[in-house]
């Protein structure tokens, strides 16, 4: 069911065609100074959900929202003196801030994959900000190719890449920097480089007039015991592949429950991520439930059985960590 694909040099009409359809749900790949986007509605789950369907990613990795300036972002994240500093010397550029999400933010879960973060940055490209004014919403947008290929820098490297995937690329000719942005965390009191990328740490630093520290290169490294550095996961345990409730063994559990066929009898309650087994459906629903699950008064989550296919294998990854062992305490707000 892959939409006909419309590549359109960038005018006038194509940026109100591009803004038309993003507001609709629609992916729309456009170009930045580092790399094409693959965009989408950051606060609409479903085409959210498009993004990682399109790219095939094996994974729910937080996406990062693009806005046409600081102020903008600072309707989702929480800007601290150093994020203004920050802003102020290298946006719009090829920087990313990861900063807490404010509680107001209408931000999908699947975008920060349930994270209490958001990571915002404001592109230095002139179309790409026109786009961003005309959507007037925050843009999700990773790099506009499948999971594992290169980067695209050019309007023919996605429609090789995604061409069958995606409705529409807004074509900008080739992208300048071709590197990835800078990720900077400051949601604690360190300075914390995510990736290295376009502005430099030495760059950063000097700004701030304090040290960054490298992430671990570990992603599993536990950030605070119970949080992974960018993983969500539930206070309660996750049991998968639930088929049947087991009170004795498990105690009162919440079911998220998939597909026709679920059976749901017997749970203290149910969720569905997708009554019709619609794999889509269930990424989009993902984050959000698996939050409102998370409620002391029952003893666990159980998972129905999700299909490793499409979609499910995401799906499937992250409740696989979720399910993980872990220490008893809790940092997730
Ligand atoms: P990409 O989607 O390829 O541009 O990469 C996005 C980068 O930003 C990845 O390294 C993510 O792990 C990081 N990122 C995005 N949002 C967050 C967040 N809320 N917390 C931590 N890292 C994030
Ligand atoms: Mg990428």
């Amino acid at each position: 069911m892959s939409p006909a694909l419309t590549i359109r040099p960038y005018s006038e009409g194509a940026l109100t065609q591009a803004a038309a359809k993003l507001r609709a749900g629609e992916l729309v790949a456009f170009p930045t100074e580092t790399v094409y986007g693959l965009g989408a509605d950051a606060t609409n789950d479903d085409a959210v959900a498009g993004i990682f369907s399109a790219k095939q990613r094996p994974s729910f990795n937080p996406l990062i929202s693009h806005f046409p300036d600081r102020d903008a972002a600072a309707k989702h994240a929480v800007f601290d003196a150093r994020a203004d500093k920050l802003a102020a010397a290298f946006w719009p550029g090829a920087l990313t801030l990861v900063l807490p999400k404010r509680d107001d933010s209408t931000v999908s879960q699947l975008t920060t994959a349930g994270l209490p973060s958001i990571a915002v940055r404001v592109p230095a490209h002139d179309m790409a900000r026109a786009l961003l004014r005309a959507v007037g919403r925050p843009i999700a947008a990773p790099s506009a190719n499948r999971s594992g290929r290169i980067s695209p820098t050019t309007a023919a490297h996605v429609a090789a890449s995604l061409g069958n995937a995606i409705g529409m690329i807004l074509d900008g000719g080739p992208c300048g920097v071709g590197l990835e942005s800078t990720v900077i965390d400051l949601t604690t009191d360190q300075v914390v480089m995510l990736r290295p990328g376009g502005i430099t740490g030495d760059q950063v630093a000097e700004i701030l007039g304090t040290d960054v520290v490298m992430a671990e290169t570990d992603d599993t490294a536990p950030k605070s015991p119970g949080m992974m550095t960018s993983h969500y996961a539930p206070g309660l345990p996750v049991r998968l592949n639930a088929t049947a409730p087991d009170t004795e063994k498990y105690g009162h559990e919440i079911l998220l429950a998939f597909g026709p066929d679920c059976v749901t009898k017997g749970f203290d309650k149910v969720l569905w991520l997708s009554k019709t087994g619609n794999d889509r459906e269930a990424a989009a629903n993902l984050f959000a439930k698996l939050h409102e699950a998370d409620q002391p008064r029952f003893d666990g989550i159980a998972i129905a059985p999700i299909p490793d296919t499409g979609l499910g294998l995401a799906i499937n990854d992250r409740m696989k960590r979720a399910s993980a062992p872990r220490a008893p305490v809790q940092s997730n707000p």
